[in-house]
C-alpha cells in the first residue's frame, strides 16, 4: 500500500519538458516522498549538494518522529511547558498560525494527534470514533492554544491533546528555500519537485514560462488534465488521491476537515495553487481543498490567489489565470 502511495506521489505533477533543454536531475527520498531537482546545465549539478543538505535540515526541523526535532520537542511538551526553537522553526510555525487564521481554520496545523490516529502513512489504519476526536477538535479549533513568544523564540501547545503537524506546509516552504538557494547561486533554470510541491525557478525561455501539467486524479486515465504556466513560482497540488486507504468500500484520505477530524467531504478532487510564496501555496492548497469549490473560489477572488480547482465531476475552474493551454 505504502509503495503504491509513493509511486502516486511521484507522478502528481507532470513536467512538460522542453525539447531544446537538456535536463540533469538528482533525486533523494526525504520528507516521506521522492524529492527531485532538475537543472538544465551540467555545471549546476554541483550546486545541488548544498540544496539537498538544506532540505535534510528542514526535514530534521519539522519531523514529528525525529526525537531531536523542534516539532518533536514541542509536541512532547504539549500542555506542560514552552519550548525554545530555532528562528527558522518559529517563523514557519508563525506562518502556519497566520494562514490558519486567514483561512478561517480550514488550514489547521494542530491536528497531529488525529492524523496519527488515522495512520494514513502506516499499514494499520484506524477509523476514530467521535468520542476519540471530540476534545482534540475543540482544542485544535482554538488557535490561541498555539502560543508563540517571539522574544523567547518559543512555542507552547496549551493542551496536552494537541500535536503540531506541519505536513501541510513544510514541503512548500522547503521548495521555496531550495529555489532561493539555487537562484542565489546563479542558477537560471531549475524545477524543484518535492512530491508534487513544484517550484519553477526562472523560465523555460525568455519568451515563455515553464509549462507544468497537473495530474489527472483518476489514475486509470493517467496523464494530466491541464497545463499551467509558472515562472519563479510554486505550483502546489493537494488532492484526495495522493494518500488514502479504503475500508468497507469507503475511501479515507489524508486531508482532514478540522471541524470533524474526518477526511474533508468536499466536491473537489484536486486543488493547485500557483504563487511565488511556496509556503503560502502549500498551506492554501490544503485549505482550499477543505473549503470546497464555492468557498475556495470566493477565497481566491478575495485574496487574489491563482489556482486551478478540479471537482470530482471533472469541472475545472481557473482562478486568476487563463484557461487550459494544452
Ligand atoms: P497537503 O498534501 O499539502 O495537502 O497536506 C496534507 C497533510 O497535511 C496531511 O498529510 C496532514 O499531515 C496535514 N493535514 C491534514 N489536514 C490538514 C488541515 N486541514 N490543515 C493543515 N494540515 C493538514
Ligand atoms: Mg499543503
Amino acid at each position: 500500500m505504502k509503495k503504491n502511495i509513493l509511486l502516486m506521489l511521484l507522478f502528481i505533477v507532470i513536467l512538460l519538458s522542453s525539447c531544446s533543454l537538456t535536463p540533469y536531475s538528482r533525486s533523494e527520498f526525504m520528507m516521506d516522498t521522492q524529492c527531485v531537482i532538475t537543472v538544465y546545465s551540467r555545471d549546476d549539478l554541483d550546486k545541488l549538494d548544498d540544496v539537498f543538505s538544506s532540505l535534510r535540515d528542514i526535514e530534521r526541523m519539522v519531523s514529528r518522529y525525529d526525537e531531536g526535532s523542534d516539532v518533536f520537542r514541542i509536541n512532547e511538551a504539549a500542555g506542560v511547558r514552552a519550548v525554545r526553537v530555532s528562528e527558522e522553526t518559529f517563523t514557519l510555525i508563525a506562518r502556519a498560525k497566520e494562514i490558519s487564521l486567514i483561512t478561517g481554520g480550514a488550514f489547521n496545523p494542530l491536528l497531529g494527534k488525529i492524523s496519527d490516529m488515522w495512520n494514513f502513512t502506516g499499514t494499520e489504519h484506524h477509523i476514530p470514533s467521535q468520542d476519540e476526536l471530540e476534545s482534540i477538535i475543540a482544542a485544535a479549533g482554538d488557535m490561541d492554544n498555539l502560543v508563540l513568544d517571539e522574544e523567547e523564540c518559543s512555542v507552547y501547545l496549551a493542551s496536552a491533546c494537541l500535536s503540531l503537524d506541519l505536513g501541510g506546509i513544510a514541503k512548500g516552504y522547503a521548495s521555496e528555500k531550495a529555489a532561493a538557494m539555487l537562484a542565489g547561486e546563479g542558477v537560471e533554470k531549475a524545477i524543484i519537485n518535492l512530491g508534487g510541491n513544484i517550484y519553477a525557478v526562472g523560465s523555460r525561455s525568455s519568451a515563455e514560462g515553464w509549462r507544468i501539467g497537473l495530474q489527472n486524479p483518476d489514475s486509470s486515465e493517467g496523464g494530466y488534465f491541464t497545463v499551467v504556466n509558472a515562472s519563479d513560482e510554486a505550483v502546489v497540488t493537494s488532492g484526495s488521491y495522493q494518500r488514502y486507504f479504503m475500508s468497507d468500500g469507503v475511501v479515507y484520505h489524508h486531508i482532514l476537515d478540522p471541524s470533524t477530524g474526518y477526511p474533508a467531504q468536499t466536491d473537489l478532487a484536486s486543488v493547485s495553487v500557483i504563487n511565488s510564496d511556496g509556503t503560502l501555496a502549500d498551506a492554501l492548497s490544503t485549505a482550499l481543498f477543505v473549503m470546497g469549490s464555492a468557498d475556495a473560489g470566493a477565497f481566491c477572488t478575495e485574496h487574489g490567489i491563482k489556482a486551478v480547482l478540479l471537482t470530482v465531476d471533472g469541472e475545472i475552474s481557473y482562478l486568476g489565470i487563463d484557461g487550459a493551454e494544452g
